[in-house]
């Protein structure tokens, strides 16, 4: 081999780099004239961008003036106890095999999570795609298998060419449990929220590598509050934080893609086509924290019928409705998940709730922000709460 090897990762993760983005930072802090009293929020909307942010301690070398605000990224942590409880129903069905990736299994209902369901007797298998999921279809063709389908825009595409594959191959015993969601709707909720002062997004990668830059419009132009597209690297994070404090001291608000390498501003043709002819947009969906929410969520087009999972059980939005019992009284999820509270202000976190013994959705998830904090703050904060 001739030549030097490119390594992202290291280009990404270069200290020199990073201290300059971090200088560039104060400077543009100081002429925001933020403080820790007055701080600049920016919100990492995705739940990703949270754990980079955790595990590389930016919150604590970014300046005093900046907060992160951890918002609704995580699919798991925003899906209300009612969908795992209708999920849990559709599991307990005789002749079901309920398949599931490894975070939502543990997501407590109000009535126990699907490891508890599955302890009880539900065939629950959990595996990595939908088109394993679909292989157990294949391989079992006397079984209902039933995919447990979440995830924002960015997993959207695997699950709609999966469906397409169980068409094409005529494969009946195989159904999708579509909770589905996308991030613009929930953002113009917290927008629209008095009580919600963020100064500027950090958007989420993968999200955008599918849908583009277009659907973000609206938060520039009607919002006036800069977006910027970021990868999941300590650098990236840093440069797009940078250039939302740019935007802020500049007066300006508008889409911007730090993550050019991997984001193009159409998204990507042909997994949006997929999403397209399987998908269209519910009326209504409820996300746990933020209520009911229009258009964001997605259902199965009726030419696929066969497929949903709702209408095959009449469960949920297709058929019963599990009702979302109360939080606990000192769970603090809803609030969390909308950014107006920081994990380790709930009661729970690091006591009772404890990624070994989860109380809460974002403490099961890896990309929720209590687990984030206690994996890679836990120690500091128990210090601080001592
Ligand atoms: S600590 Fe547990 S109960 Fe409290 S907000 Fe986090 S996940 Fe929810």
């Amino acid at each position: 081999m001739t030549g030097p090897v490119v390594n992202f990762a290291d280009e990404f993760r270069d200290p020199a780099h990073a201290k300059s983005e971090l200088a560039r930072i104060a400077r543009l802090a100081a002429a925001l004239g933020a403080t820790r009293d007055k701080p600049v929020s920016i919100m990492e909307i995705c739940g990703g961008h949270t754990h980079t942010i955790f595990r590389h301690g930016l919150d604590r070398l970014i300046d005093d003036g900046i907060e992160f605000v951890h918002g609704p990224g995580c699919p798991v942590c925003v899906l209300p106890q009612a969908r795992i409880d209708e999920c849990i129903e559709i599991a307990n069905r005789p002749g079901v095999v309920l398949a599931t990736f490894g975070d939502a299994v543990r997501v407590p209902g109000s009535n126990g999570s699907l490891l508890v369901a599955k302890a009880n007797g539900a065939d629950v298998r959990i595996v990595y795609s939908p088109l394993d999921a679909l292989a157990l279809a294949r391989k079992m063709p006397e079984r209902e298998v039933v995919f447990f389908a979440l995830g924002f825009e960015t997993t959207m595409p695997a699950t709609a060419l999966t469906l397409l594959q169980a068409d094409r191959e005529g494969i009946m015993n195989f159904s999708l449990f579509c909770n589905h969601i996308t991030v613009p709707q929930p953002l113009r909720v917290l927008l629209e929220d008095p009580a919600m002062q963020i100064h500027g997004f950090v958007g989420p990668g993968h999200v955008s590598m599918v849908i583009g830059l277009e659907p973000y419009q609206f938060i520039a132009e009607q919002y006036k509050r800069p977006v910027v597209i970021a990868g999941f690297e300590p650098v990236d994070l840093l440069q797009s934080v940078a250039m939302v404090l740019t935007q802020l001291v500049e007066g300006r608000a508008a889409i911007e893609n730090q993550y050019g390498r991997v984001v193009r501003a159409a998204g990507n043709p042909q997994a949006l086509k997929a999403i397209e002819t399987v998908f269209e947009p519910r009326a209504s969906f409820e996300w746990r924290g933020l209520g009911e929410i229009e258009w964001s969520g997605m259902k199965i087009r009726p030419r696929y019928a066969a497929f949903d999972a709702e209408q095959k059980f009449g469960v949920g939005y297709g058929g019963t409705r599990a009702e979302t019992a109360p939080e606990l009284a000192d769970c603090r999820c809803g609030e969390v998940v909308k950014g107006a509270m920081k994990p380790p202000d709930c009661p729970m976190f690091g006591t009772v709730c404890r990624p070994e013994t989860p109380v809460g959705a974002l403490m099961v998830s890896t990309e929720g922000s209590c687990a984030a904090y206690w994996q890679y703050a836990g120690r500091r904060v128990a210090e601080a709460l001592a």
